[in-house]
């Protein structure tokens, strides 16, 4: 398997179709492999047809299909089981439903442990479990570099902490989660790990048991994957332990007027007809991620995320948000967001678009993280496998345009 960037990005159509691009906003999405749009192609022409009701033989072949994608994700997570995987819309429905189903079985005053650094999907539903059963929801602050200040974690945990749910990698910073550190004080409490590996996963196949992790939660269209399919993988006694979050179709071993029974874990938490294509193409998007030389990928992703760095360090008053790599051994996935004081980020972003460059400027979803570090928005350059000097190079130097023109 060739790792040069542009045999990459010549397996990417939409990148083949628009050589002037450089896209560089893969944190938000990532672009979809030739394999996830092949698979899903082959499926929709071939195997259509609803999972898990259909005993005729174009059900069945849709049945193995979707089955085959589970077991291709617990291949790339490298999971205990496929039973172990629940298909869900992405990340944030992932999350959602930890909060609820899990969040079901806490009770009021039993506290969750999240971070600063969170984006709003970390957020957003455990203040919500809050407000709904009075869970005490608590905080690991960040530094003035934005890294997770782990010397409050057993502190911030206490003796009632049930759950610890932190990024796996932050979408504004890059910085990855320290998790041995977290994981081994977690279960000291006896509490479970939640890992939002969101931004983890478009940079490699992870492995949720050497992790050491409870759950994880990823999103398809961030890893080369379609859309509207995500992934939450569970320890099968936790998942087995939790009630459902939605109920419907699919989900119930039997119904009454009066009652219901749920299905074995991963079907209870699949309610209604699941996004079954998006699944199988999520599935060829990860078996093609699995043969990929990650070695040789990373050191690539490195080396133009420190050449971004260098660069960006060039650009007076440019505040760089995060960690400087450059100068500690710190790891990070090549995200990188900086701040250049007086120039809104949606007017560079506007400015970077006239030269061909997709980039994001804003709050990322981040705000609490943002407003840590002292800035309301701010400009990300988030680099994925197809990315090579060029783009760096492009961004730089459209930088430069940009100071000029909006100064
Ligand atoms: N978590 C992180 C760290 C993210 O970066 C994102 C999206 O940007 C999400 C969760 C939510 O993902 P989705 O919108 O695909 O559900």
């Amino acid at each position: 398997m060739n790792a040069d960037a542009t045999a990459l990005r010549a397996e990417f159509p939409l990148l083949a179709a628009a050589p002037e691009l450089h896209y560089l906003d893969s944190a938000a999405t990532s672009q979809i492999h030739r394999s996830a749009l092949d698979a899903v192609l082959h499926h929709e022409t071939t195997s259509r047809a609803n999972v898990s009701r259909g005993t005729y033989r174009l059900a069945e072949a849709a049945d193995l299909a979707y089955e085959n994608a589970r077991r291709s994700v617990a291949r790339f997570l490298n999971a205990a089981s496929a039973d172990e995987i629940v298909f869900t819309s992405g990340a944030t429905a992932s999350l959602n439903l930890v909060a609820h189903a899990f969040g079901n079985t806490l009770q009021a005053g039993d506290r969750v442990l999240i971070s600063e650094a969170e984006h709003h999907s970390n957020f957003v539903p455990w203040q919500m479990l809050r407000d709904r059963i009075g869970i005490d929801l608590a905080v690991i602050p960040v530094t003035a570099d934005g890294r997770l200040d782990l010397a409050q974690l057993s502190e911030r945990m206490g003796s009632r902490c049930r759950l610890v749910a932190l990024t796996h990698c932050s979408n504004v910073t890059g910085e990855w989660t320290d998790v041995d550190t977290v994981v081994a004080a977690a279960h000291q409490v006896g509490a479970r790990v939640l890992l939002d590996g969101a931004q983890a996963v478009p940079h490699g196949p992870q492995d949720v048991r050497a992790l050491g992790v409870d759950f994880y939660a990823f999103s398809g269209h961030k890893c080369f994957g379609p859309g509207a399919i995500g992934v939450l993988w569970g320890r099968q006694k936790l998942l087995a332990a939790m009630p459902p979050f939605l109920g419907g179709g699919g989900m119930i071993g039997e119904v009454t007027p009066t009652r219901s029974t749920w299905a074995e874990p991963p079907h209870r938490f699949e309610a209604g007809t699941p996004p079954i294509a998006q699944a199988v193409g999520l599935g060829a998007a990860l078996d093609w991620m699995l043969s990929l030389p990650w070695p040789a990928i990373h050191a690539r992703e490195k080396a133009l995320c420190q050449a971004l760095i260098e660069g960006l360090k060039r650009i007076p008053d440019l505040r760089l948000l995060g960690i400087d790599t450059t100068t500690s051994n710190s790891k990070r996935a090549p995200i990188v967001s900086f701040d250049i004081p007086g120039l809104h980020p949606h007017d560079i972003c506007q400015v970077l678009d006239a030269h061909h460059l997709a980039l994001r400027g804003g709050h990322h979803c981040a705000q609490p993280l943002l407003a840590a570090l002292g800035v309301e928005g701010c400009t990300r350059a988030s680099i994925a496998l197809y990315n090579d000097t060029a783009d760096i190079d492009a961004l730089l130097a459209a930088l430069d345009v940009a100071r000029r023109e909006l100064t």
